[in-house]
């Protein structure tokens, strides 16, 4: 039988340890749950962005190609009409004049196609990151759905775990004899989770400074002990 085995005190302790481990984990899981559910409808939000972005600028463009056809259309007609004057030029100055015009209105028209090549092309672009961008919203709603449906899923599974454990450690920290519990409740009020630490190879595990033998001898005697670096309450391995 090892000296810890008659100190009840001392294993309880660990046992105390433990549950207080096993419930910052589970308060930490509880905690991450709304975070993703948050971090899933942020990212929604941004698709939907992403997407009236994409599609304003599709249409903006489409609109400017519109706009250029219609130019492109007047453009021409000018034309016809110009050489239609051309035909019934009274003078060879009124001929020439007419000429030129004819000449430089379809250079104007010549860059004007060009242009609406180029914004169809584009369009044609804007097209398939309008699809990526419906393609990327959709996935990111069926994600969040999925993980807040799976965040409901744990969140009550959790809260029974948190519940038993707690009705766990009642019953440890009630299990305490007096002397220890004293120093317990001590420095769980100023430490909180960090209040307890196991002593290995003769080192205080929450801090690694060392713990002096006569310290250890005092912890396998049941006697309340607190590290003198950190002030967290020592218990020994199994
Ligand atoms: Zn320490």
């Amino acid at each position: 039988m090892s000296s810890t085995s008659h100190n009840p005190g001392v294993s309880i302790l660990r046992t105390l340890h433990r549950i207080r481990r096993q419930l910052t984990d589970l308060r930490e899981r509880l905690d991450r749950g709304p975070r993703q559910i948050r971090a899933t409808e942020a990212n929604v939000k941004q698709c939907v962005e992403t997407l009236a972005k994409t599609r304003a600028e599709a249409k903006a463009l489409r609109m400017a190609a519109d706009q250029k056809q219609l130019q492109l259309k007047s453009g021409e007609d000018k034309v016809k009409d110009l050489r239609r004057k051309l035909n019934a030029a009274a003078s060879n100055r009124e001929y020439q004049v007419l000429l030129e015009q004819i000449a430089a209105d379809e250079m104007t028209n010549s860059v004007l196609t060009d242009e609406i090549l180029e914004a169809l092309e584009e369009t044609d672009v804007f097209g398939k990151n309008i699809a990526q961008a419906e393609a990327a919203l959709a996935a990111a709603r069926r994600k969040a759905a999925e993980t807040s449906a799976e965040v409901a899923r744990q969140e009550p599974l959790l809260r029974a775990d948190v519940e038993r454990l707690e009705a766990e450690l009642r019953q440890a920290e009630s299990d305490l004899p007096g002397e220890v519990r004293d120093l317990y409740r001590r420095v769980v009020r100023k430490k909180g989770e960090d209040a307890l630490a196991v002593v290995i190879n003769q080192c205080c595990g929450g801090c690694n400074q060392q713990v002096p033998l006569n310290l250890c001898s005092q912890i396998m005697l049941g006697q309340p002990v607190a590290c003198k670096t950190c002030g967290r309450l020592l218990y020994l391995p199994e």
